[in-house]
């Protein structure tokens, strides 16, 4: 995959894990020739740990939380406490219940956060990171030891059957963490490459279409906030194991703050890149501190140190060591290696599966559609209707109403009055992500691609919703195995004659092509009514040329409404045209009849077609 989308984490391949493994196990014999001890490594351990869930997040999700102290705090204090106060004698399931707690946490916290996007997001997780520092402080003291935390947390004893093995401090503790990073790091890799981790990234690079290609963004960001509070509840947890002690500083903003500057120094979107940024923290934080005497001005130092390597590795230390990889060849360009199975024929057959309109009666509807912004009427009292298998035409000069009425039939804008119907049911209220799924939607005006990824994985991200629906969570699947995606995928490759660039990246293309891959993405949803915003603005004559014998093809089984100002091309490819006028529908005919309307001539042709 490419850079940027889900990096080269999307391939089949088990490099980073062995890698992950070969490190961890050498370390041991490694580190103290370099005097770093067992503690340290462990530290590290947690932080990257805490890394994986906050990467998810804020790497592939866009989200940049400061509130996972909150998880990290809760997860860690649950299961001190358990443990401490004897309610729970083993370790391990006393870290999973923290881990539990802290993911219900970023559950209930999550629907509140994600309300909002942005800054404002960021700032609400500030505050209830805050709100729960005073919380641990405060009222619930009784339980988290207020600032004095929890100390006598046990270490853990793993009873195997036929021997019990008591883990202490040093290196049968680092073992013990290790082995828990590396699961924690097999699974993070896993929901990577799942198709859950291509949206997540498809939602971080372009939310509004993802939702217009029948994704549940909001569901979506919600799980990446939920997995990221586990992640954090669980690292947690160990650190009270690891100390022996659950200290209040877990709640702070520091702990927040500095988990990260970390992902940014290690790469956002690498998933090991936080824990290489703890590396550098702790490490850079000890040699300052100690090895240089810098004594409190370290953090002066590593300061410094951020501001340097994020100027010159903008994608941190991973990301850039992967641009150096790639561009000195040795990271071949990759893609989703399908996995032919006999269920790819599936695609079709949901295609076919859909309802259909009973003849006689339109697939699509408006009645006395309207839309108000303020005391500007964008839409007054449209009435339409589009017949199975329809090519219409809509036409009307600038701000006569066509982008807001094609807003409103797919959802994204709610309509001031009026009713829309598809199939005969009422669709008015529902929105553009449920109105895509049941086989209705549009390409935009402007350009509203996936820019970090290439032309195949664009269009991955439709044929997912169309193959899995607008939300499931199979979080461990590799997207390799979705039966039906690779048919769904090639066939629109080749239909927008793309085959060729399939793995190139948007930025790449050709304006023609970015126009045909936008047209492609609304297609590879499978749409029963198809909606073309201006599909040919602003092209090449050649380009016109091709874009318009794609229209021809893929009007083949579909019904298409085409909003377009190349008027030849309108009245070559519409069986009617519909014409805007200030917000209204001024007339409806064949394009022979529009020719010879009047009305029309004088509000928009200019008497060009009758002559
Ligand atoms: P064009 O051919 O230039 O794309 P159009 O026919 O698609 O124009 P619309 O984009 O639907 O026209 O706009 C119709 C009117 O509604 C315009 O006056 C526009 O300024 C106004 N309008 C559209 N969206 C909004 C909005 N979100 N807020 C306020 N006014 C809006």
């Amino acid at each position: 995959m490419s850079a940027g989308f889900v990096g080269a984490l999307s391939r089949r391949s088990w490099l980073p894990e062995a890698i992950a493994v070969i490190v961890l196990a050498v370390a041991p014999s490694v580190a103290p020739l370099v005097s770093v001890d067992s503690d340290i490594l462990g530290r590290i351990l947690i932080w990257g740990l805490f890394g994986f869930g906050f990467d998810l997040l804020f790497g592939f999700t866009g989200l940049l939380s400061f509130g996972q102290s909150a998880f990290f705090g809760a997860g860690g204090f649950i299961a001190a406490y358990l443990l401490t106060a004897n309610l729970i004698g083993n370790v391990l399931v006393a870290l999973a219940l923290g881990t539990l707690g802290a993911a219900a946490v970023g559950v209930v916290v999550g629907l509140i956060a994600l309300r909002r996007t942005g800054i404002y997001f960021a700032m609400i997780t500030v505050a209830i990171a805050e709100t729960f520092f005073f919380l641990e402080n405060n009222p619930l003291s009784a339980w988290t030891g207020g600032e004095n935390g929890l100390p006598g947390v046990p270490t853990p004893s793993l009873d195997l059957g036929f021997v019990a093995i008591k883990i202490g401090l040093g290196w049968s503790m680092y073992w013990f963490l290790a082995a828990i990073f590396l699961i924690g790091f097999f699974i993070a890799r896993r929901i990577a490459r799942s198709p859950v981790g291509h949206i997540l990234s498809a939602i971080r690079d372009n939310p509004l279409r993802a939702a217009a290609v029948g994704h549940a963004i909001h569901a979506y960001k919600l799980t990446a906030f939920t997995i990221a509070a586990a992640y954090a509840g669980l690292a947690g947890g160990l650190l009270g194991v690891l100390q022996g002690y659950m200290p209040p500083e877990a709640f702070t903003f520091d702990t927040s703050g500095q988990l990260v500057m970390q992902t940014v120094i290690g790469g956002t979107g690498t998933l090991i890149g936080p824990t290489i940024g703890a590396a550098v923290w702790l490490f850079g934080h000890d040699f300052l501190q100690y090895g240089l005497g810098l004594g409190a001005a370290w953090r002066l130092g590593l300061g410094l140190i951020f501001v340097l390597l994020v100027c010159l590795l903008r994608r941190g230390i991973v990301g850039g060591i992967a641009d150096l990889a790639r561009r000195f060849g040795r990271v071949p360009a990759a893609r989703v290696a399908f996995v032919r199975t006999a269920a790819a024929a599936s695609l079709q057959a949901k295609r076919r599966a859909r309802p259909e309109t009973e003849p006689g009666l339109p697939i699509l509807e408006a009645r006395g559609l309207s839309k108000h912004y303020g005391g500007l009427a964008a839409n007054s009292d449209v009435n339409f209707a589009v017949g199975v298998g329809e090519l219409r035409g809509i036409i009307g000069p600038n701000g006569a109403g066509k982008t807001t009425f094609f807003k409103m039939l797919t959802g994204e804008v709610t309509p001031s009055q009026g009713q829309i119907f598809f199939r005969g049911s009422e669709i008015t209220r529902k929105g553009v992500t449920e109105v895509c799924q049941i086989g209705l939607t549009k390409s935009y005006q402007i350009n509203q691609l996936f820019p970090k990824a290439s032309v195949r994985e664009n269009l991955l991200i439709p044929a997912l919703a169309e193959c899995r629906g607008r939300f499931r969570l199979d979080l461990l699947k590799s997207i390799d195995r979705v039966p039906g995606l690779q048919a769904d995928v090639e066939e629109t490759l080749a239909l927008l004659d793309l085959t060729a660039r399939a793995d190139v990246l948007v930025a790449d293309l050709a304006y023609g092509e970015k126009r045909r891959l936008e047209i492609g993405l609304a297609l590879a949803t499978a749409p029963s009514v198809l909606l073309l915003d201006e599909p040919l603005a602003g092209m090449s004559p050649q380009e016109r040329v091709e874009t318009i014998r794609l229209l021809r093809n893929i009007r083949k089984g579909r019904t298409l409404v085409l909003v377009e100002h190349d008027m030849d091309a309108v009245f070559d490819l519409a069986e009617r045209i519909t014409v805007f006028h200030e917000g209204r529908v001024l007339a409806e005919g064949t394009p022979r009849e529009i020719q010879g309307n009047s009305f029309v001539q004088e509000a928009y042709l200019g008497g060009v077609h009758a002559a």
